[in-house]
């Protein structure tokens, strides 16, 4: 065996990392480097395009690129940037995915809900990339200007380094970040002229749309030091996809990072009312679909304990102070701390905790914040199973900084009643589109991928658990209170 290297560069929310992986998918080296957040509003949050760029540059400089023969590029979804293509520079700060100042613009777009949901598999909501894209272009000045002049580029972040690592020479993206812009037809994998004449964008602008292993072009010797072709773009959770699940019905896998993605992978679309219908990837001339409930508040909760109520020094001792306590003593918490997504999507509702006593202590706030994070996913994958019967549902395979967590991945269990896998490998987003790209490019085949990626543990629910139904049932109950709060 030579010594070719995979290269993955994953374009998370707060941080991008890289890694080299050998032909075996053993892990060389990483390298990461995180970026700022930027809320300049309540509900707002930006990111510096240019700085994600730069921070994509230092991370590669890290690193030995010598022997890459192959690079896979995997990015936050959703998140747009608007660039110049005569300076290289982008024009106005990025629009992050969990930004809402197009809240408004979606409400008054609400009687198309029904034509968008049908078209695109995705409800009308800020948190996909067209209400961004419109928003950009009806209020920056410098944006209208330079469409003007016929030299303005949109895209997700995906595109955005992708034009940069080629020298600017391509400009293109793949099906399954396209299918996260609502402009995009899940069936013709193509931008939809009604919706992009709805929403006042021109074609122009947007990346070329190719398959997720597709050849996407050459890095600029130039510019990032090494030649090698980019083999394959996957959006975060379907390159996770990739790896927890592959192309088999069956299973289903959440990330545990910031928000909470549940994923199950679909061989044929099915749109359904309060989950997101995505394109999974199209490889080798085939696609796959996914089914996704997407829960914006997570992992985020569990910084919110640390850092603004100051009662966990880390996010690991979460567990600690949670198993200090037996039970939650009744308190319930809906985490709406920015609206709530899958199954509700509810711009609208902010957060509460209920059932709180004299006796309540932050122990037991902790457990029920575990417990929420466990509780909205169980809700999202009752949503999956009730809908569609004929499913086969065998387990849940789970990645993310909270699967650490011993005590919520037991809870998830309990609330899942079914199997929880938790894998070996750290880095399954990387490691799904270094596989898909390494593929492609015939460097590996299938199997030795699927055999790179091993489970540590599995577990089982624990049949003595309290009563699942009522506390899920309890769960809903304060759901629908906070919504009718949110409403007035
Ligand atoms: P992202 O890619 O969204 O930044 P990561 O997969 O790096 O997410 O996971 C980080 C998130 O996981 C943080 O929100 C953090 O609060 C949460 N987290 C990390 N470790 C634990 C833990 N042991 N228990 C609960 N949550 C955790």
């Amino acid at each position: 065996m030579n010594d070719k290297t995979i290269l993955a560069l994953d374009l998370g929310t707060t941080s991008n990392r890289a890694v080299l992986y050998d032909r075996l998918f053993k892990v060389l080296a990483t390298s990461q480097q995180e970026f700022a957040q930027y809320f300049p509003h309540p509900g707002w949050v930006e990111h510096d395009a240019q700085e994600i760029w730069e921070s994509v540059l230092q991370i590669l400089s890290e690193l030995d690129l010598s022997q890459v023969s192959v690079v896979g590029i995997t990015n936050q979804r959703e998140t747009i940037v608007a660039w110049d293509k005569r300076t290289g520079l982008p024009l106005a700060p990025a629009i992050v995915w969990q930004c809402r100042r197009s809240a408004q613009m979606c409400d008054v777009l609400r009687g198309h809900d029904a034509m968008i949901k049908a078209k695109t598999g995705l409800p009308l909501d800020p948190y996909f990339s067209a209400t961004k894209i419109s928003w950009l272009l009806q209020n920056s000045l410098v944006v209208q200007q330079v469409l003007s002049e016929g030299r303005l580029l949109v895209g997700t972040i995906d595109s955005w380094i992708l034009w940069k690592l080629t020298g600017g020479r391509v400009h293109a993206t793949d099906v399954s970040n396209a299918s996260r812009t609502m402009l995009m037809g899940l069936s013709e994998l193509d931008y939809d002229d009604a919706l992009l004449r709805l929403f006042g964008i021109p074609r122009e602008i947007l990346p070329e749309i190719k398959s997720s292993d597709a050849c996407f072009g050459m890095t600029d010797r130039a510019i990032v030091g090494f030649e090698a072709p980019i083999g394959g773009i996957l959006g975060d959770q379907q390159a996770a996809l990739f790896s927890q699940c592959g192309e088999s019905e069956g299973w289903v896998k959440t990330t545990y990072g910031t928000g909470l993605f549940v994923v199950t992978p679909l061989a044929d679309p099915i749109v359904s009312s309060s989950l997101i219908t995505t394109v999974a990837w199209e490889r080798n001339n085939n696609r796959w679909y996914a089914l996704e409930g997407s829960i914006f508040t997570g992992g985020s909760l569990i910084q919110w304990l640390r850092d603004q109520c100051k009662w966990i020094d880390s996010a690991e001792a979460s567990e600690t102070l949670a198993n200090t306590v037996s039970s939650s003593d009744g308190v319930v918490i809906v985490p709406a701390w920015a609206g709530l997504g899958a199954p509700y999507w509810d711009s609208q509702a902010r957060g509460a905790i209920l059932g709180v006593t004299r006796g309540t202590s932050s122990a037991h706030i902790t457990r029920a914040a575990l417990e929420a994070i466990a509780i909205q996913v169980a809700d999202v994958v009752d949503v999956i199973k009730r809908s569609w019967p004929q499913l086969p549902m065998f387990g849940m395979r789970v990645d993310g900084g909270g699967t650490h967590n011993t005590l919520l991945m037991q809870l998830q269990a309990n609330y899942l009643d079914m199997p929880v896998d938790r894998a070996m490998n750290g880095e399954l987003t990387a490691l799904g589109v270094a596989g898909l790209s390494a593929i492609a490019q015939g460097l590996v085949d299938d199997t030795v991928f699927r055999e790179s990626i091993t489970y540590k543990e599995r577990l089982m629910p624990e049949r003595d658990h309290f009563e699942k139904n009522v506390v899920l049932d309890q769960y809903r109950r304060a759901v629908a209170l906070v919504r009718a709060f949110g409403d007035q």
